[in-house]
């Protein structure tokens, strides 16, 4: 997958940018210089993939005392989500209440203000993620038909 100069040129963390091993067909994130899975074998064999963001709550919990700077998120949900291509990242869950995050929720990467040094007014930016409205039987059919056709 070709990935926008613009991007390229962003810290990792920025943008789900990742590695993917065409002998062993496995993704890693962040990148890795060698396959987890086979190795030796991936010299040369691995190449930089974006990853489409979206996948699945595989654990999650509750952050009570948010670490410095990230004060001004109270409690929030932070999960161990599997991404549809296999690899695995610890991130913050934003938009729904911390309780309601659970195991196999459907989630997908959002670029959103992870925090603010208060001293030096920096703020950081990052990868979260949000849960996906799944279509639900009592959803709009004329909009999931038009989604099909996509
Ligand atoms: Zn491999």
């Amino acid at each position: 997958m070709a990935v926008p100069r613009f991007w390229r040129e962003l810290p990792v963390r920025y943008n789900l940018i990742g590695s993917h091993c065409t002998h062993c067909d496995m993704y890693h994130y962040p990148p890795r210089s060698m396959c987890s899975g086979c190795h030796r074998e991936s010299i040369g064999k691995l190449e930089e993939y974006q990853f489409a963001g979206t996948g699945q709550v595989v654990a999650c919990t509750v952050v009570y005392q948010p670490q410095q700077g990230y004060e001004m998120h109270g409690p929030y949900p932070m999960a161990m989500i599997e991404m549809d291509e296999g690899a695995r990242i610890t991130a913050q869950i934003v938009d729904v209440a911390p309780e309601l995050v659970k195991r196999g929720m459907r989630v997908e990467a959002v670029f959103r203000k992870l925090g603010e040094d208060s001293d030096s007014g920096i703020i950081y930016y990052g990868t979260k993620f949000t849960p996906v409205d799944e279509p639900e039987e009592e959803e709009d059919e004329s909009a999931d038909s038009v989604e099909a056709e996509l």
